[in-house]
């Protein structure tokens, strides 16, 4: 096994899916800002459960990624979302479940990772602690987004003419498919995997995906973390994300792992699924068997991203936090 390396990077995703091109540009850069994020934190010396937290809030932001503001409805129309984090180092982890009303799910599961013993919390005890914590609570109904609410109703009637709304080709994507975000993160010290999402469109009310459960969406041991994107019933039954790491523990590389795992899920199951995967040598790697999975990763000033099979575009990283996106073609 290599040895282990102390520059810090980030790896975050935006979800397997299908997206338009319209959207492909927006998706790319918003990955690349909340990598951004993420990465400034580490170059001042932050922790990487600090950096994740800014990277997935970003997401969370961001009404067209299916987590936080952008979440998709259940069967009530209604946003419940999961979120968890884990370090890998230390073998802690904290993640919420079916959880309404706070405006980013990744504070929350950061904030019971590092205080309690405990390791899922759902439900009113959920609710109660996001109180004590003082987080960001908001009225009910606020979390639902324009084009959540148009791929519920375009899911919900068949008919619902999701053209009439600017961002269709968002709603479209949500509709059948995932936008998860996820990311993986190394501060020279510690590896820290975490994931926020909606769910998946028109999911039974308390249902519980993949993504708030270790060893299924996310996955970290303190050489390499994992997180994963798409069907989460698939993950679940095949402890995706353990499995991966299991397979990079016993010497395949990350590629070989996300790329074997991800392959037989599929064929197993015939639904797709997209991962990440970073160690603390800085290697990482990026798979997924749907259409498209937007990414960045920053490493050594050096940022890397792309949306389609195989893309990888790579340019000096500078910080784009606070730079206004244009999509002028
Ligand atoms: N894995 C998520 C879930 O099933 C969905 C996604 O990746 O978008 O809850």
């Amino acid at each position: 096994m290599l040895s282990e390396n102390l520059t810090p990077s980030i790896i975050v995703h935006g979800g397997v899916g299908e997206s338009d091109d319209s959207i492909k540009m927006e998706k790319m850069n918003t990955c690349q800002k909340a990598a951004s994020v993420g990465y400034k934190i580490l170059m001042n010396g932050g922790k990487a459960s600090v950096a994740a937290e800014a990277a997935l809030s970003w997401f969370e932001d961001d009404e067209f990624f299916n987590c936080g503001y952008g979440s998709v409805l259940n069967e009530i129309g209604e946003v419940e979302m999961d979120a968890s984090m884990m370090d890998g180092s230390k073998m802690e982890i904290g993640s919420v479940a079916a959880v309404s009303d706070i405006t980013h799910p990744i504070t929350l599961a950061k904030y019971i990772m590092e205080n309690y013993p405990n390791s899922i919390i759902v439900g009113e005890g959920a609710k109660k602690l996001a109180k004590f914590a003082n987080l960001n609570s908001v009225s009910k109904g606020s979390m639902i987004a324009p084009a959540s609410l148009c791929a519920y109703k375009s899911a919900v009637s068949g008919d619902f003419q999701v053209s009439t709304f600017d961002s269709s080709a968002v709603s479209e994507a949500l509709k059948n498919s995932s936008d998860t975000v996820g990311c993986v993160v190394w501060d020279g010290e510690r590896i820290i995997a975490a994931a926020s999402t909606g769910g998946l469109n028109k999911k039974l009310v308390g249902r519980v995906g993949d993504s708030p459960l270790l060893g299924c969406g996310v996955f970290a041991n303190n050489h390499v973390g994992c997180c994963l994107t798409g069907h989460g019933e698939s993950a679940i039954k095949a402890g995706l994300s353990r499995s991966i790491v299991n397979c990079i523990s016993q010497c395949q590389t990350l590629s070989e792992a996300l790329q074997i795992n991800l392959d037989n899920l599929q064929k197993q199951t015939a639904h797709d699924c997209g991962g990440i995967a970073l160690d603390k040598c800085g290697c990482w790697s990026i798979y997924f068997t749907g259409t498209t999975m937007p990414y960045a990763f920053i490493r050594n000033n050096l940022i890397t991203y792309g949306i389609d099979r195989g893309e990888k575009i790579t340019k000096p990283y500078r910080d784009l936090s606070k730079e206004e996106t244009c999509y002028c073609k």
